[in-house]
């Protein structure tokens, strides 16, 4: 079984490729599932490199037409890689039941501060930032609304030093994840970024031994995901290598998530 669940597409205007681009390439590496989660957009805010508001039912459309045409060749999934903010609980609930999504995947870029101003991952400003990013991760997965948490390490793309924050950061996400029995993504893209210098060494950004290797071993759910903005990232080197290091350290790898 070959899938992905991390399929960005031309729509989020950072990526090539449109649905019909990811779908035949799926076909053609052998995958069987394939989840279009291109990054989501909200109906009052433009929160940049995504598609509009509008654009919506045309992207789900598109990918209805397209799981018809390859019906018996491959199984298509309609999804959205979207932020947690609280207010837009209506927002989430809508995308089931109104615009028939079949999941969403939860990808903190920005997050909600305490005085509900908003956030960006990518640049904290020291390690204390990822507790408060934890807790919003923990937040958004007791909703109950998320289908897998996407690169949930990747606060680790700061130029900041291992502490005992990290430590928490970890803690807090792990075991959210373990309590309502969430998939963590291992993502590939982290690794096509490659190994840079970091004030605790050489390293990738993300996936971050310090925080897959707690999972050594155990039930928790990993799934692999492409997170691809080029339709050949579908199932490229980056991923061979994902799945090597997800062996290496004895992750418990799906591959469907329904
Ligand atoms: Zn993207
Ligand atoms: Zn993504």
């Amino acid at each position: 079984m070959l899938s992905n669940f991390h399929t960005h597409t031309v729509r989020c205007k950072h990526a090539i490729g449109t649905e019909r681009d990811y779908t035949e390439t799926a076909v053609s590496k052998g995958l069987n599932i394939l989840g279009f989660s291109d990054h989501g957009p909200f109906p009052d805010k433009d929160y940049g490199l995504r598609m509009q508001f509008e654009e919506l039912p045309d992207y789900l459309e598109a990918i209805d037409n397209l799981s018809n045409e390859f019906d018996g060749r491959i199984k298509l999934f309609k999804g959205l890689e979207i932020e947690f903010h609280p207010k837009y609980i209506n927002y989430y609930k809508s995308l089931f039941d109104e615009f028939g999504m079949d999941y969403l995947a939860l990808g903190e870029h920005s997050y909600t501060l305490s005085d509900g101003s908003m956030k960006n991952i990518f640049f904290a400003e020291s390690t204390c930032d990822y507790v408060e990013y934890a807790r919003n991760i923990a937040d958004a997965i007791g909703t109950g609304l998320f289908a897998f948490v996407a690169h949930p390490d990747i606060m680790f793309i700061n130029k900041l030093a291992w502490d005992k924050n990290c430590d928490k950061a970890c803690d807090i996400i792990l075991s959210a994840a373990e309590k309502y029995d969430i998939p963590l993504e291992f993502n590939a893209n982290g690794i096509r970024r490659g190994i840079s210098s970091f004030p605790d060494g050489e390293r990738l950004s993300y996936p971050h031994d310090g925080f897959w290797s707690q999972l050594k071993g155990s039930k928790q759910k990993v799934i692999i995901g492409s997170d691809c903005h080029i339709p050949e990232q579908i199932r490229d080197n980056a991923i061979t290598l994902a799945e090597q290091m997800c062996r290496g350290m004895k992750l418990n790898v799906i591959y469907d998530l329904f």
